[in-house]
């Protein structure tokens, strides 16, 4: 048996055989039909190959659910653009082109009449070419792009996968995950947590893996092993069930820790009520604008916010307002022109650019709040200053949303947290990007890793600063600053008893994580944690501070932790 090594990032066993995400379609040569063909069969090819795909598309948005099945509708809606089938069967009939060239071409004529008439956009751009290769693969009998379906359970290689491939994994099938890309705030690495799957990123030689071989994946420590023994793999297909979660957190002595769950729209929403919840810390919102050419609609939205808001009835729901650009272009909001997107127009700064595009979802949350018993609070991402978060904070209160708080993702954000909760009611600590942008590290970049996670003391210290920043500001307002994790960071059931030594009163994570979460923190005093804290605080680096608090919390092997 042999072994890769990459970033754990997921937890779990699993072994199976390997599927790898099928090359990109190579573009067709450009080549005439011969003499003898006929064209006008040739162009009512394309005619069947747009139909088999665009139902292929339906088909598969019908069995999936909430962004995926959006996703796959709208993929649909774009295969089945007249104006493609139009164009395309023009030049085989006009040119003489073999059917997958005229279907490329078609598209590329396309993609430059949009952009002639209103400029570039990112996602209407990526969808049309996805649509392009879907058509080209039936045509040429080639591998469709996107997530494989094998027909049977499978450990899914890739080189990096894409938020919109990543919204199409289906976990029933995917035993594993296995990229050779990505780092440990990656979207990749989020997406398999919340969905349970075993996963393992930068990982090194992982493009020697190949089709048919079987490997077991283990998402805890990191590996990957190559022909493993008979008895390794019945160890891991016994299934390790999810450690149970109580719903209700709380320390050893008896201190309420809010546990809560990070959702993108109602599937994963079921998930975390499921498993018991509290409510939900994080509701990325910007999974409903995403790989889509327009804005979705203020009924749309409404709609898509309240099927979350119904299913925690009477309990806490933290929605955040869209968190575009950088890892997350929108074609309507981002430009794709930018040399550092995660500097550069993302987040709040995306809104106050677009201040129409946050008073319609602000709208929308309105209307879902109304309609709805849940508690709703709403937060902007990537705020830097105290002046953006009075000026998220007054549109909110004219929307009639008054918990209205703020991420702490920028460092300078966690250093001004006094000033910044003066007028925001919370705060909920975003540590992927806190991280990001305190180590200057991209989150995407698995050959960062060891930079890249919260255990680095110049991370704990920002968190610390944030809680400290929020208990001035709670004196000054004679009223509680609340300040949550809302990072992957809390969902690590290690590092959330020192979080809650640092001052945190509420995590938020993948609904898969409360389980092991809620029985470190049963087991552990506040006391305890305010010494774990310090012990992590003092550290010199990640690995000391980790390893420090490991050998101070015993019950970390007792839980099998
Ligand atoms: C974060 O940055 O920690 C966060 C929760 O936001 P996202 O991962 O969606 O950027
Ligand atoms: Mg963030």
């Amino acid at each position: 048996m042999t072994s890769l090594r990459g970033v754990p990032v997921s937890p779990g066993r699993a072994a199976g055989v390997v599927v790898t995400m099928p090359p990109p379609v190579p573009e067709p040569p450009l080549a005439r039909l011969p003499e003898s063909a006929d064209a006008e069969e040739a162009a009512h090819r394309i005619t069947q190959a747009v139909r088999t795909v665009t139902a292929d598309l339906l088909e598969r948005a019908d069995r999936a659910a909430g962004t995926a099945a959006d996703l796959l509708t709208a993929t649909a809606a774009r295969c089945a653009d007249p104006a493609l089938a139009r164009c395309a069967t023009a030049l085989v009939r006009e040119r003489g082109e073999t059917p997958e060239r005229a279907v490329w071409e078609a598209t590329q004529a396309l993609i430059d009449q949009w952009e002639a008439a209103d400029g570039h956009h990112l996602d209407r751009t990526r969808d049309a070419r996805h649509v392009r290769d879907r058509i080209v693969a039936e045509l040429t009998g080639g591998r469709p792009p996107g997530i494989p379906e094998p027909g049977h359970p499978f450990v899914l290689v890739a080189h990096d996968l894409a938020p919109a491939d990543t919204a199409t994994l289906d976990p029933a099938q995917t035993l594993a995950l296995v990229t050779e890309s990505g780092g440990p705030t990656s979207h990749t690495a989020i997406v398999a947590r919340a969905l349970g799957i075993p996963a393992v990123v930068a990982v090194d030689g992982a493009d020697r893996l190949t089709d048919g071989e079987t490997v077991l994946v283990d998402g805890s420590a990191g590996t990957v092993h190559r022909r493993p023994s008979a008895e390794a793999v019945a160890v891991a297909t016994v299934t390790h069930p999810f450690r149970e979660f109580s719903g209700h957190g709380r320390t050893a002595d008896g201190a309420h820790v809010e546990l809560l769950a990070n959702v993108a729209d109602l599937a994963s929403a079921k998930a975390a009520v499921a498993v018991g919840a509290e409510g939900v810390g994080l509701f990325r919102t910007e999974f409903l604008f995403l790989g889509r050419a327009e804005e979705p609609s203020l009924a749309e939205q409404t709609r898509a916010y309240r099927s979350v808001l119904d299913a925690f009835g009477g309990r806490k729901v933290v929605v955040r307002t869209l968190d575009a650009g950088a890892d997350r272009p929108l074609p309507y909001l981002s430009d794709g022109g930018e040399p550092n997107p995660a500097l550069g127009v993302r987040g709040l700064r995306a809104a106050a650019a677009h201040p129409d595009l946050l008073e319609r979802q602000l709208a929308a949350i309105a209307a879902a709040a109304a309609a709805t018993d849940a508690q709703v609070w709403v937060m902007a991402p990537m705020v830097a200053t105290a002046d953006e978060a009075d000026w998220f904070v007054a549109h909110c209160t004219a929307h009639g949303l008054d918990r209205a708080g703020v991420m702490i993702e920028v460092p300078a954000a966690a250093l001004a947290a006094r000033w910044i909760l003066d007028r925001a009611t919370f705060a909920s600590l975003g540590t992927n990007d806190l991280t990001q942008y305190t180590m200057a590290a991209d989150r995407d970049l698995g050959s960062l890793a060891t930079l890249s996670t919260p255990w680095q003391p110049a991370v704990l210290r920002l968190v610390a600063a944030t809680c400290e920043g929020a208990r001035d500001a709670s004196s000054a307002a004679s009223g509680p600053r609340p300040v949550g994790v809302c990072g992957e960071a809390a969902g690590d059931p290690v590092l959330a008893p020192v979080l809650v030594g640092l001052g945190v009163t509420s995590l938020s994570m993948a609904p898969a994580a409360l389980g092991d979460v809620g029985a470190v923190l049963a087991t552990t005093t506040t006391e305890r944690c305010r010494e774990l804290a310090h012990l992590a605080l003092g550290a010199r680096d990640a690995a000391t501070a980790r390893g420090a608090v490991r050998a101070a919390l015993p019950v970390l092997d007792r839980l099998g932790l």
